[in-house]
């Protein structure tokens, strides 16, 4: 059957969305719906180099602060036209004739970088938690508060109290591995973290908080695929075995231009096979978004 929505809307996730510099809404495949976001890196400033990010940095963009006010109204002004109906209007969601997937799900503190880089991560997350608490009282419309990060700062206690904070007010932490060793994870995302740390601190910060982990899989030019299922699942299992509990692992493939050209995405089958052999070895929840 086909899919309700077409592939060109569910990849649309350009951050320019009419007048607003810090806010935009997409149709999201991994929400089953309309997720606004919040973009705290217009400067794109981000801790990893992924292979595959599809932000677009050959303008580099002026490294001017976030103006924490203007995003605050930003943020009402959106949710307003939602709840007005006028977003629906909106030419990137024309081709959609799907009501359930123009309804709000989330609103994800994500955009051109890393989030918790930001000095107004904190503010951030306050505010998201403000407002999808409004929706539920004043609209009776229940949204979720969404991080997605990609895991490099959580091993400074500010940020894991914010994201406990998130995930007290109903909302999740979306977190990527991508890789099941070291190698790979040098080769993929390129980040400023030695993997052992990265590890450690997502593991140990998933003992006590369900995260979601997100894992990208594509093959490179050269036909290699980017994953290495083998050393995922034992690092899984390993993680497991110490008390870590993801709440469940989002598998997924390339869906855009990306900054390493040539990436190939993985085959729906492909993923499902996978996503398969994942369950079977680490009784994890898997979610396939091809
Ligand atoms: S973490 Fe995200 S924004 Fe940063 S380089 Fe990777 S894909 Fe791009």
């Amino acid at each position: 059957m086909p899919h309700p929505v077409s592939r060109a809307v569910l990849s649309e996730h350009g951050r320019e969305f009419g007048p607003y510099r810090y806010v935009y809404a997409v149709v999201s495949r991994r929400s089953q719906g309309l997720s606004i976001g919040i973009n705290l890196n217009p400067d794109k400033s981000c801790s990893f180099n992924c292979v595959y990010c599809q932000v677009e940095r050959k303008n580099t963009a002026k490294k001017k602060p976030v103006r924490f006010p203007v995003l605050m109204k930003e943020l009402h002004s959106i949710l307003d036209q939602y709840l007005n109906g006028c977003l629906h209007s909106h030419e990137r969601f024309s081709s959609v004739t799907d009501n359930n997937w123009l309804s709000l799900k989330d609103i994800a503190i994500s955009g051109d970088g890393e989030a918790t880089l930001s000095p107004f991560f904190n503010q951030a997350v306050e505010l998201v938690l403000d407002q999808t608490e409004r929706l539920k009282k004043e609209h009776a419309i229940n949204v979720k508060p969404v991080l997605i990060t990609n895991g490099s700062n959580l091993g400074k206690r500010n940020i894991r109290s914010a994201c406990e904070r998130l995930v007290l007010g109903g909302g999740e932490i979306w977190v990527k591995l991508d890789s099941g060793n070291a190698d790979d994870f040098r080769e993929i995302n390129q980040g400023s973290v030695p993997f052992q740390r990265f590890l450690k601190n997502l593991f140990d910060f998933g003992k006590t908080c369900p995260l979601i982990l997100q894992t990208l899989v594509f093959s490179f030019p050269d036909g290699r695929l980017s994953l290495n299922l083998n050393d995922y699942v034992l690092l899984l299992q390993k993680g497991i075995r110490a008390g870590f509990k993801p709440r469940s692992i989002q598998l997924y493939t390339l869906a855009r231009k990306t900054r390493l050209r040539d990436l190939r995405a993985l085959s729906v089958a492909g993923l499902q096979a996978m996503a398969e052999e994942i369950r079977e070895k680490t009784t994890c929840c898997v979610e396939v978004f091809p």
